[in-house]
């Protein structure tokens, strides 16, 4: 078989601990080879003789614990090598959680369930994937719990949801997405309903504790938890509930002295706190980019990773369907009935009725079978997103990664919009 190789571009001559970081500018691909030595992305070993082709927006760091020569072509916004990396440190942390879990090996216990927290671009979501790489490398079977609603990984933005890693991220498309359990948020910011964020961190926390009770070698790996960057006020509780109801054993805290002191003020002491730097190579994200991503991560959801998927479109009769948004707006106190409280509005399931204001959103399709179960906490199908409403005929348009019909007759409304256009 003929082995492609990169023509042209530029070369990099990596030592050992030294991290090659770059940036694919707009509208252009990057294309990256190992010509000698070992490297890694993110936690994932590269390949020889493989081309790996980065699309515009991509932030990515080739690190190499032995040293290496690396390949570029195309056009790069920035690409450095950087000497300083907090690897060896996120390598130590690997191995304390290996030891951990060696020790649930052996009293038939659990392994370390650890969440990672800061603020917004420290690099978290990293770290998790790090992690949970290092683990699977040795054989562990980890479960990734993904609870950041605005640049989640293991979904479209606007949910929750847990992934079982039984193999390493792939270096262009990240772990695969094969059977996730996803729940339905909603909204890209815990704060538009922290009732339902509990809510749905608890049936996560659940989900999993269940499912270590089955399978002793998901409960011996443990799990990795990612969080949103929303770390004050009500973000903080939200944290700290998380916490609890994981019962995590581990917190690793990037970047943030003040949350460090808050945790190891309001965690038990047998929770391990720690503090680690971000690296220096966590790009910041303006919100600009970051509705990019979330619309990039829908669009990816709908036409696959390059667009090797073609979605579906078809009609919906209003009569075959009943749609639902989670939680009704505020009211003051004063005007709610006896004995109802806040909250209570919170979760409340309201009727949608559909319309032209519901074009473009995207709604998840619950896998509830009646409307008994619970609408909330059940997780779901997949995702559609309405792509025209005709009053008329009381039909509606829907893009959707399956043909028809629609798998069950629940529908819950998002806040998250996509426009299928490019
Ligand atoms: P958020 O809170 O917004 O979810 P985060 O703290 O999870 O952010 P990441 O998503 O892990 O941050 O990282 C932000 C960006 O920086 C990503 O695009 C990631 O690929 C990039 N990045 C992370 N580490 C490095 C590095 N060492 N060199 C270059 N880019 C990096």
């Amino acid at each position: 078989e003929e082995i492609e190789h990169l023509q042209g571009g530029k070369e990099y001559n990596l030592s050992q601990d030294n991290e090659l970081r770059f940036e694919v500018e707009n509208n252009e691909i990057v294309q990256m080879e190992i010509k000698e030595g070992l490297a890694e992305v993110f936690g994932s070993e590269l390949m020889k003789n493989r081309i790996y082709k980065f699309a515009s927006g991509s932030k990515i760091a080739v690190f190499t614990w032995q040293g290496c020569k690396i390949l570029l072509r195309g056009k790069t916004e920035v690409a450095y090598v950087s000497k300083e990396t907090p690897m060896m440190v996120y390598l130590n942390t690997h191995a304390a959680l290996e030891q951990m879990r060696q020790q649930a090996e052996l009293e038939a216990t659990r392994g370390p369930k650890v969440m990672v927290v800061g603020p917004g671009d420290v690099g978290k979501s990293t770290v998790c994937r790090l992690l949970l790489n290092y683990a699977v490398r040795v054989g562990r079977r980890p479960t990734f719990i993904e609870l950041d609603v605005g640049q989640g990984s293991v979904s479209v933005p606007g949910t929750v949801g847990a992934l079982l890693v039984e193999r390493p991220a792939d270096v262009e498309q990240g772990f695969a997405l094969t059977a996730p359990l996803v729940y339905h948020f909603g909204a890209t910011s815990p704060g538009a309903n922290m009732k339902l964020y509990e809510i749905l961190t608890a049936k996560l926390a659940e989900v999993f504790a269940m499912r270590c009770k089955t399978y002793s070698r998901i409960a011996q790996s443990g799990c990795v938890i990612n969080t949103c960057g929303w770390i004050k006020g009500e973000g903080y509780q939200s944290l700290k509930y998380a916490a609890q109801a994981f019962e995590v054993d581990v917190i690793i805290v990037l970047d943030q002295e003040r949350l460090y002191n808050e945790l190891v003020r309001d965690m038990p002491s047998f929770v391990k706190i720690v503090l680690q730097s971000k690296s220096g190579g966590v790009v910041e994200r303006s919100q600009g980019f970051r509705r990019f991503t979330r619309d990039e991560k829908v669009r990816e959801y709908f036409y696959g990773f390059n667009c090797c998927y073609y979605p579906h479109s078809f009609e919906v009769k209003f009569v075959d369907v009943e749609i639902y948004k989670v939680g009704a707006p505020p009211v003051p106190n004063s005007c709610l009935p006896l004995g109802m409280t806040p909250e209570d509005n919170q979760t409340k399931l309201v009727p949608v009725n559909p319309g032209p204001e519901i074009v473009h959103h995207l709604l998840s399709v619950s896998l509830a079978d009646t409307k008994e179960d619970d609408l909330l906490s059940t997780n779901v199908a997949g995702f559609i997103v309405i792509t025209n409403v005709d009053m008329e005929r009381k039909t509606f348009t829907v893009l959707s990664p399956a043909p028809r019909p629609l798998p069950r007759r629940y529908l819950l409304l998002s806040d998250v919009r996509f426009m299928d256009i490019k």
